[in-house]
């Protein structure tokens, strides 16, 4: 069994170079994942002077461990935007249906080779509360003159259906983008720190300067600490995922609205294969990693097991704008995160070109919310309180790590097959880490960073490694 996602067997062809020199540039995207790629695209179809740096290798961030399904139907989400505003949620459903059709028309355009396939996407119940649920959001749907039709099946209380959506291969999809931007985009390059500087942004990228009109963030959670970004407007969502062969696509996506989440799509390149999820949940209440994967092992005689996690925003609708004199970001996707990449793509390539864009204030970051209405905001100050304060007793429950004090400072002592010294905290927020025995990583469970086993830094918001040679 493979310990990682069936996307990332996907080897690249195409090599971007490392920066090596000092540059200037108009727009400087940091983040080769679907939404940096994405923007990219957009900008430069509008001759935007534009480049874009990734620290690893594109796509294998949080998108690599997607499930990848191009969809408006997405959970439950219209009901719970419709809870403070049906202005918002109409609008919502409306950018989504337009994000669909572009990510549709990007890749019948240019013909890319990505698996693409139509997928009739499902929501479900099994559940007899929750059939007014998927009622309303029937209603809902019709009311917005979407083609949607209600399933009747033994094995469920109620359905409902949309048949334009499709699914993909996430890392298929960049490589084409890849390939075709190859000149401006550089790998292993890292954004280390940023300043403003007489209306541009110094750029400090591995050793060299970059300097940039406009800066657009899309690293997933950021690095840096901005004031409406604090935790206690989103938590952070973790999903086991499974993958295996079967003998034939069915061009089918499914979700439920019940607990646990329950979600799945197939997938076909020169074989056939199920992609499962369940247990979407707070990644403050994971209590131990390894029982979320031993259940799914249980369940299917999986070749792939993940995890992956998303930032949920607290009103339900994604951060994607200006934050400050052309500072933007394009984060807090809800789990949705692949058409919202063709929504951001849109909306930031507005703000930089000046044009009006109907979504701009809808997923302004800087909206004001009106917290009275935001039923999920106690959960959400709870949730990074609890994440935050179990991390930092590390009640690991791990007979190979114990906890040592090297010169006054603490550290995780991993005996795995050999010997390991890692900081026992993330260096962003200082949460403590929790180590991850199937896929072989150091997580935070408060803000998502993720280290390998040698405490090499994976995934941010930290910006540093945790291995201990500094001690
Ligand atoms: C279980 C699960 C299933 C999902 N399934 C779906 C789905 O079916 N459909 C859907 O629409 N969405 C789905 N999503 C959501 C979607 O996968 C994500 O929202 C989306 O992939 C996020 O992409 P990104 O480009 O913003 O982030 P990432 O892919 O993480 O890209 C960010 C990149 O920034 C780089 N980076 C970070 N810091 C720096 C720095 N300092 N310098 C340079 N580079 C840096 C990272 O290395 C990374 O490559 C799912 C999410 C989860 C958790």
């Amino acid at each position: 069994m493979k310990n990682y996602s069936i996307w990332q067997d996907f080897k690249t062809n195409v090599k971007c170079s490392k920066i090596n020199k000092d540059l200037y540039v108009d727009v400087l995207i940091v983040g080769g994942g679907i939404t940096g790629i994405s923007i990219l695209n957009e900008l430069k179809e509008n001759n935007v002077s534009t480049l874009l740096i990734e620290q690893n290798k594109c796509g294998y961030g949080v998108t690599s461990r997607s499930t990848a399904k191009i969809t408006y139907l997405q959970e439950k989400i219209y009901m719970n935007i419709r809870k403070y505003s049906l202005d918002k949620a109409n609008l919502y459903l409306k950018s989504q249906i337009e994000a669909v059709n572009k990510i549709k028309n990007n890749i019948l355009n240019n013909n890319i080779e990505c698996d693409f396939k139509q997928a009739d996407s499902y929501l479900v119940t099994v559940n007899k509360n929750k059939v007014k649920d998927i009622k309303e959001e029937y209603e809902f749907l019709k009311n917005n003159n979407v083609n949607v039709e209600i399933i009747n099946d033994k094995n469920i209380k109620m359905g409902i259906k949309v048949s334009d959506t499709y699914v993909f291969h996430p890392l298929k999809y960049i490589e084409f983008f890849k390939n075709k931007y190859q000149d401006i985009i550089y790998e292993n390059s890292k954004l280390n720190s940023f300043k403003r500087e007489n209306d541009y942004y110094i750029c400090q990228v591995n050793n060299h300067t970059i300097k940039a009109k406009y800066l657009v963030i899309a690293t997933h959670y950021p690095y840096f600490l901005i004031p409406f970004l604090t935790p206690f407007k989103s938590h952070i969502e973790t999903s086991f995922i499974g993958a295996k062969k079967v003998n034939k696509y069915v061009n089918q996506s499914l979700i439920n609205i019940d607990k646990p989440t329950v979600s799945y799509r197939f997938h076909e390149d020169k074989n056939s294969y199920f992609i499962y999820l369940e247990n979407s949940l707070k990644s403050a209440n994971i209590k131990n990693i390894k029982n979320y994967f031993d259940n799914l092992k249980r369940k299917d005689n999986f070749q792939y097991i993940w995890s992956n996690k998303d930032i949920i925003t607290n009103d339900y609708l994604p951060w994607i704008g200006n934050i400050s004199n052309n500072l933007l970001i394009a984060t807090g996707f809800n789990t949705w995160g692949i058409s919202n990449s063709a929504l951001a793509s849109m909306v930031i390539r507005d703000i930089i070109l000046n044009e009006e864009n109907p979504y701009i204030e809808l997923v302004n970051p800087k909206r004001s919310i009106n917290l009275s209405k935001i039923k999920r905001l106690p959960i959400d100050i709870s949730c990074s309180a609890i994440a935050y304060l179990k991390s930092t007793i590390n009640n690991v429950n791990n007979t190979h790590i114990k906890y040592e004090q090297i010169n006054n400072n603490k550290v995780a002592h991993l005996n795995y097959n050999k010997d390991i010294l890692v900081k026992h905290r993330c260096p962003h927020m200082k949460c403590g880490l929790v180590f991850n025995e199937v896929e072989n990583t150091w997580d935070c469970l408060c803000h998502g960073s993720k280290f390998d086993l040698t405490g090499k830094l994976l995934e941010g918001p930290s910006k540093e490694n945790i291995n201990v040679d500094k001690y």
